[in-house]
């Protein structure tokens, strides 16, 4: 009541309230607890027509104060108010932000980032680095493939420095199919080399959600002539549950290929086990938060523990991401004998041509084990 609500772009609308409290505190709660309430109710499931199909909106809120500094104009709040909302996109659907004065900073990096991304791409600077993946001491079960940027003033960056700013927009598209497109090229360079090995590659939720991801893989193996059978895709639980149907049926035409599927970073999603259960999966992969506290820690311990019951009953390949100590490769070992292990104790990430020559022995040793 006394408030406003206005459309001010395409999927964009602007509410204005009216007589929030004047104290800061106050007054941002009763904003964030209306926001709450709101994206509740966007999210609730709507039935549409006759039979009982229901379709989910989703909805992310950026909220800030007006006036919120000297000087202030309705412009320049609104400006603020799409800083926060960026955020709260970054966080997933049905986020909320409040808007930071140091977020503007940062609006105003990750814009520059994003052009520079945009730029660097073109110009070859991304690199491709790969961790092998251990079963026991010499028997390689694969290696993960992971991106890096080359940034021209900034040095080496890593995922976590620019993925976030890709994922925000199609930049992401065009990183995964870079590695995508660079790993079926390291895939034959091994194969004339007479080496095989299967490769894990990341791919972001947004390339997973494309109608044209099985399609655009599939073109890309004809393309170069890269063995489907070596290639597992390492996808998220929430990727995993966002639409179900569409997921079974990109994982089931690609699984016919012979691609495998990973889920990563197990136990950090918001996914139901019984849901997991039904996805056609072949790998899971354990979140190095888990692996971490281990042994050391005795709840940490019993967490493990968990969730490599959990894992283990699923029947499928498990691996331990972040394994940097003897104990925790012993702990994850003694549970679970044929687990694959990911961790700095055994290889840290290599640039391609170094982890090439590193490898060269290892891969030999073990050719044929592609898991
Ligand atoms: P992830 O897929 O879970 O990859 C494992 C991360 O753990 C990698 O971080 C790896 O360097 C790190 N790691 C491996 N062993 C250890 C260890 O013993 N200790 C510690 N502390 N860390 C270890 P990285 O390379 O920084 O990648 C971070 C994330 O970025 C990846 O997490 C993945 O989600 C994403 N990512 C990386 N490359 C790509 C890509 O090409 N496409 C997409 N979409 N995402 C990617
Ligand atoms: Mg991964
Ligand atoms: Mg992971």
């Amino acid at each position: 009541e006394g408030g406003a609500v206005g459309r001010i772009a395409a999927g964009e609308f602007a509410v204005l309230l009216a007589d929030v409290d004047a104290d800061t505190r106050r007054g941002d709660r009763e904003a964030r607890s209306l926001a709450e309430a709101f994206l509740i109710e966007v999210q609730r499931p709507l039935q549409v027509g006759d039979d009982s199909t229901t379709v989910s909106l989703s909805a992310s809120v950026g909220v800030t104060r007006y006036p919120g500094m000297p000087h202030d104009t309705p412009q320049a709040a609104l400006g603020r108010a799409s800083t926060a909302l960026r955020r709260a996109r970054l966080a997933g659907d049905g986020r909320l932000a409040m808007f930071e004065p140091s977020m503007a900073e940062t609006a105003v990096r990750r814009s520059r980032l994003e052009d520079e991304l945009r730029r660097g791409i073109q110009a070859g600077e991304l690199q491709l680095f790969l961790q092998l993946q251990m079963r026991q001491e010499g028997d390689v079960a694969g290696a993960e493939v992971l991106v890096r940027w080359l940034h021209p003033q900034e040095g080496l960056l890593s995922p976590a420095a620019f993925l976030p700013i890709a994922e925000a927009s199609d930049l992401i598209l065009a990183v995964d199919r870079w590695v995508l497109a660079q790993v079926c090229l390291l895939q034959l360079r091994l194969k004339a080399e007479g080496r095989r090995m299967r490769l894990s590659v990341n791919v972001s939720a947004r390339h997973f959600q494309q109608s044209d991801f099985a399609e655009t893989i599939i073109d890309l193996l004809d393309r170069t002539g890269a063995d489907p059978g070596l290639l597992t895709l390492e996808l998220n639980e929430n990727v995993l549950v966002a639409d179900p149907d569409d997921v079974l049926d990109k994982i089931n035409r690609l699984s016919t290929l012979g691609i495998e599927f990973a889920l990563d970073d197990f136990g950090t999603g918001f996914s139901s086990l019984s849901y997991l259960k039904r996805m056609p999966i072949h790998e899971i992969k354990i979140d190095r938060y888990f692996v971490q506290d281990a042994p050391a820690d005795a709840a940490g311990a019993s967490l493990l523990e968990s969730i490599l019951r959990v894992a283990q009953s699923y029947g499928l390949r498990v691996v331990a991401e972040g394994v940097e100590t003897e104990e925790q490769a012993c702990f994850l070992r003694v549970r679970v004998p044929d687990i694959v292990c990911q961790g700095f104790l055994f290889h840290r990430p290599a640039p391609a041509s170094e982890w090439l020559e590193a490898t060269e022995d290892a891969i030999l040793a073990t050719t044929t084990r592609g898991g």
